[in-house]
């Protein structure tokens, strides 16, 4: 099945007005299940839409559109939607002339990122729209929250100079109900500085990590190793969640400029009992390849177990890893360095204990090997030399 074949799929789904009472009919349920969970795979796969051009794109787009609009109801959404933000990610271009009809639909309800590639005429109507909220279409209300994240995930000076001046000047609409401007930046991977400019938090390069076939070539790279930095809170050793040889593969030099090797590493007993707003567990590194328990972290919290990992059933299990360059920074599912978070809960980013500032989102690895689900999340501070991570479940 390819994506093409999906889409007819879906739409076949669609027109099927006595779906959900075959569904009540077991085999039939079975059959429609296993097809659904098919049409899924393919749709989740994004190396599948770096293949389209952006004639195949914008006709991918409309069909979805027709779809949507003949349909909204919750059970028949969700991979139309995801269609459109894969889209989104590798090739924005295809939108054209069709913001208004996404936006008419209420995509804008559940994804921001599908608007990122907006036309200077569709921008300025976002920027009037949010300040005239609120605002109805066909009896649904929109929320201003998700025209200002449509907004947000925009690249654009326009957009920068109006979030400047909202967050400088707080408008009423901004305070009466609170809006909160700086974490709807955070979502679209980006915060204001001081001066009112834009600061990514997240690198523009982007390499997939996939399973090396066991092989050990010049661009391999190791994971979940073992060092002989330990933590000062539990006493095990760090584990090393990606050794990267930064100044011998051409494909990992944007991590490190000028660095060799880049170890980033963490305690699996405490930080993976980070969650939001607590201590988080932050290790000392350079480009050389040092790593240390950072004295930052203080003492141990009292909220912090001192778990028999292997009692709860995670266990490391090195891998070999190969970079796979992708197309953009959007591309943001699965294991990868650079690019975008694919955040399972809220936008989360670390603060450097050092500077005080957003820490530099570098990366995401699966941890699968330690039996968990979910993503762990890999940040950086390099003027500081400090690294923690982050943990989500799905
Ligand atoms: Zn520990
Ligand atoms: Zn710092």
């Amino acid at each position: 099945m390819n994506l093409f074949d999906a889409l007819r799929s879906l739409s076949a789904f669609s027109s099927e007005r006595t779906a959900r009472e075959a569904l009540s009919r077991s085999e039939v349920y079975q059959k429609k299940r296993q097809q659904a969970l098919a049409v899924r795979r393919v749709v989740e796969e994004i190396s599948h839409y770096e293949a389209l051009n952006v004639h195949q794109g914008h006709i991918f787009a409309s069909v979805v559109l027709d779809l949507l609009e003949r349909d909204l109801s919750q059970e028949t959404t969700s991979l139309p939607l995801l269609i459109l933000e894969n889209v989104a990610r590798v090739l924005p271009e295809a939108f054209e002339g069709l913001y208004q009809r996404m936006l008419d639909v209420g995509v804008a309800r559940w994804s921001g990122l599908v608007f990122r590639g907006s036309d200077a005429l569709f921008r300025e109507r976002l920027l009037a729209l949010a300040q005239e909220m609120p605002w109805k279409w066909r009896g649904r209300q929109c929320h201003r929250v998700d025209i200002v994240c449509a907004l947000a995930w925009m690249d654009d000076e326009m957009v920068q100079s109006a979030f400047a001046t909202w967050i400088r000047n707080a408008p009423a609409w901004t305070t009466s109900p609170p809006l909160d401007l700086k974490a709807v930046l955070q979502i679209a991977g980006w915060e204001m500085t001081l001066e009112g400019k834009r600061r990514d938090l997240f690198l523009r390069k982007n390499a997939a990590l996939v399973p090396s076939a066991g092989v050990v070539q010049a661009n391999t790279l190791q994971a979940n190793v073992s060092s002989d930095a330990s933590c000062g809170w539990c006493g095990r050793p760090l584990i090393v969640l990606l050794d990267l040889p930064v100044g011998r593969n051409a494909q990992l030099a944007f991590l490190w400029p000028g660095g060799e090797r880049v170890r980033l590493a963490t305690c699996l007993n405490c930080a993976l009992q980070h969650t939001w707003g607590e201590e988080r567990v932050f290790v000392d590194l350079d480009g050389q390849g040092f790593i240390r328990w950072s004295r930052e972290n203080g003492e141990k919290p009292p909220s912090v177990r001192v778990n028999a990992l292997e009692a709860e059933g995670i266990i490391v299990q090195e891998r070999l890893l190969v970079p796979l360059v992708r197309q953009t920074p959007y591309e943001s599912q699965g294991e990868h360095l650079g690019g975008c978070p694919d955040w399972k809960q809220d936008a989360d980013y670390p603060t450097c204990p050092a500077c005080q500032k957003t820490m530099l989102f570098v990366g995401q690895v699966s941890p699968v090997a330690f039996s968990l689900e979910g993503l762990i999340y890999l940040f950086l501070c390099k003027t500081c030399g400090k690294s923690t991570i982050g943990y989500q479940q799905a």
